[in-house]
This record gives structure tokens, C-alpha cells and sequence, in this order.
């Protein structure tokens, strides 16, 4: 079997340290055992899509030394393969329109007895069809999958072995927005199996989801890749790092006049790996070691380059 890893950054911001220690481990991970790199421009959730993000991610990665095989894939271009996914969840009775917006949900899930982080299932069985969902409420329905209970197991290699009822952690959930497009848990896991993913390498805050993305897979008939969801990386207060424009971005070391195989190095040390003292991506990739990175999150000193 081929090997392929993937690089799937989002175009809503720039890219900052935990990014790059994150899409470094995913290249080395696959390149450090002869696979493939595919790149994948998640830039399907346009309100949040920002200009000029998508090519300042691909300018950062390169600068890190970091290469792919094959043209960038751009989700926003893909939305004939979505459409074929959800036809086929469509056929088999699988997913249903719901016209509640985010504060209703909110609203629902406050309530006494709710559970706080799971859809109530207020559309469930509510609309005969999305042209009924529309006509009754005047809204634009999104779709979501009605997720039947029952035990789904996985294996992350770092986590370990882990088992979720979806049905009873988030219940059903979206899988096409009310703007027509496909949700994230669908585009990703039809386009890993598209594009001949094996093993997705990205960060820990999206193991909550991989259950999600399992179950479509099987539903879907798609193969499992393997999982390996790396811990993130905090600031100096424990916070996770954001898009934040307090956040130091790649972009923003890089004017400071810092040095790519600083950064490059920084992400190796803070995930243990040996290798010199400043190198670019490449310069790491023959004593890569999976078995040495760390399970706790990477907490970053007030400034880590400082000279
Ligand atoms: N595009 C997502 C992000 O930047 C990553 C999605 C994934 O790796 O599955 O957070």
C-alpha cells in the first residue's frame, strides 16, 4: 500500500506555531517512510475564508520546507463529489432537512435535563421532505445525518483505542450547511478517500470529530485511514493558540526577521525529536521517530526565540 499523509490547513487566518509543529509531523510522518504529501485547501466555510489566506498558508509551509505531491486540491472546487456523497446518504433515508438556527440549538440544549453538546433532534421526523422544511418555515434547511446508536470504535496512535456512541455524544449532526454546501465532516472524509489518504495526521482538537468522520465512512463504504491526533500547542498561559491576531503568526516571525530552520528546529525539540540545531523540514526526516513525541500538549515559553 502507498503511504499518503496530507496537509489540510484552513484559509481563515494565518498560520502560527502550533500549525506548522502540526502539518511538520504529519510530512514527517509520511515522507519518513517513503509516502506521499497531498495538500488539500479546506476553504469550504466561506464566511470564515479570508483573503489571501490560502496562498499565505502554501507561502508558510514552504517556507518551512515543507513540499507535496500533485497540484493543491481545493475543496471549494470539489462540490459535484459532496453532492454525489449526500445523494447517496439521501437515497438510503439517512439524512433529514433542519431549519434550527444555532441559538435555537443553544436554547434547546440550556434547557434542564439537555445534554449540553448534543443536537436535541428537533427536526428529526419534523419535514416530509427539504422542500416541505422550506415551504413550512420559510428558511433554507441544512441537512443532517440521523445517526443510529451503537458503539463505533477506532485507534489512534497516539490515543489509543477509543469508543463513542455518536448518537449519544452529539447526536445528529450536520452534514450540508443551510448555504447548500457540504459540512466539514463530509468534504473531509469524502476527499481522504478520494484522494487516496492513509493516514491523517492533525491536531488533537479535531479527535472529538473522528468519530463522526468514521461513522461516514461507513456509511459511505469508504475505507478508514489511520489517525494519529497530535497534542496542541499552548501559550504561555496554557491557552490554546488561535488565529488571533495576538497569536504570532508564521508570517509575523518571518518579518521579525526570524530564520525558517529556527522555527523548524523549535518544532522538533517540542515534540522530541533529535536532529540539528536549525534545519529546514528535510533536515529532520532521517532520525524522525514517532515513538518519541510526547502526549502532553507543547506549552510555549513567553518567546521562544529569543536571542
Ligand atoms: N482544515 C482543518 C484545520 O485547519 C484540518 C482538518 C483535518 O485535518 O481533517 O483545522
Amino acid at each position: 500500500m502507498t503511504i499518503a499523509g496530507r496537509l489540510a490547513p484552513s484559509p481563515t487566518g494565518l498560520l502560527h506555531l502550533g500549525h506548522a509543529r502540526s502539518f511538520l509531523l504529519a510530512w514527517w510522518h509520511a515522507r519518513s517512510r517513503g509516502g506521499k504529501v497531498l495538500l488539500r485547501m479546506e476553504d469550504l466555510d466561506a464566511p470564515r475564508v479570508k483573503p489571501g489566506m490560502a496562498d499565505a498558508a502554501l507561502f508558510d509551509l514552504e517556507w518551512l520546507g515543507l513540499d507535496w505531491d500533485g497540484e493543491v486540491v481545493w475543496q471549494s472546487r470539489r462540490t459535484e463529489l459532496y453532492e454525489q456523497a449526500l445523494s447517496r446518504l439521501e437515497a438510503r433515508d439517512l439524512v433529514y432537512p433542519c431549519i434550527c438556527t444555532r441559538r435555537e440549538i443553544a436554547e434547546a440544549q440550556s434547557a434542564p435535563h439537555a445534554d449540553a453538546a448534543r443536537y436535541p433532534g428537533t427536526c428529526r421526523g419534523r419535514f416530509r421532505s427539504i422542500a416541505d422544511a422550506r415551504a413550512q418555515s420559510g428558511r433554507e434547511p441544512a441537512l443532517r445525518l440521523h445517526v443510529a446508536p451503537g458503539e463505533l470504535e477506532f485507534k489512534d496512535a497516539l490515543h489509543g483505542r477509543i469508543v463513542e456512541d455518536v448518537a449519544r455524544t452529539v447526536g445528529d449532526f450536520p452534514v450540508a450547511t443551510r448555504s447548500g454546501a457540504a459540512a466539514y465532516q463530509l468534504a473531509v472524509v469524502v476527499d481522504d478517500a478520494q484522494q487516496g489518504v492513509t493516514e491523517v495526521v492533525r491536531g488533537d482538537d479535531l479527535l472529538p470529530s473522528t468519530a463522526r468522520q468514521a461513522l461516514l465512512q461507513e456509511l459511505l463504504s469508504l475505507p478508514h485511514p489511520s489517525w494519529l491526533h497530535v497534542p496542541l500547542v499552548q501559550d504561555a498561559n496554557g491557552r490554546r493558540l488561535a488565529k488571533r491576531a495576538d497569536d504570532v503568526s508564521l508570517a509575523q516571525l518571518r518579518e521579525s526577521g526570524l530564520d525558517p530552520g529556527e522555527v523548524v528546529a523549535w518544532a522538533a525539540r517540542a515534540s522530541a525529536q533529535p536532529g540539528p540545531e536549525r534545519g529546514l523540514a528535510g533536515d529532520y526526516l532521517d532520525s524522525f521517530d514517532l515513538a518519541l513525541l510526547p502526549l502532553s500538549p507543547v506549552r510555549l515559553a513567553s518567546s521562544p526565540f529569543a536571542r
